[in-house]
């Protein structure tokens, strides 16, 4: 059973779909070169491109370095530039 939390989510609904459908994975001819799995597009540091604005939105959204944490497990995403 799903439920969905009715309370206040600071995190937009589309980015949250963007941030599960594009995921990286690693091309069989690529030499360990990552891909979007949804879009195709070259993985960079911060994802594909709509991945990257997704994030970037989602920075812009949050303030809370609580909250930044419990994205960064939950996306895997590093805020501390790129890696
Ligand atoms: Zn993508």
């Amino acid at each position: 059973m799903v439920s969905f939390s009715v309370r206040h989510d600071p995190v937009p609904a589309s980015v949250k779909i963007d941030l599960e459908l594009h995921r990286p994975y690693r091309t069989w001819f690529g030499l360990g070169r990552l891909r979007c799995e949804w879009c195709n597009h070259k993985w960079g540091a911060h994802g594909c491109p709509q991945r990257r604005s997704a994030v970037k939105l989602l920075a812009s959204k949050i303030n809370s370095d609580s909250l930044r944490d419990v994205l960064t497990t939950l996306i895997g995403f590093s805020w501390g530039g790129a890696a």
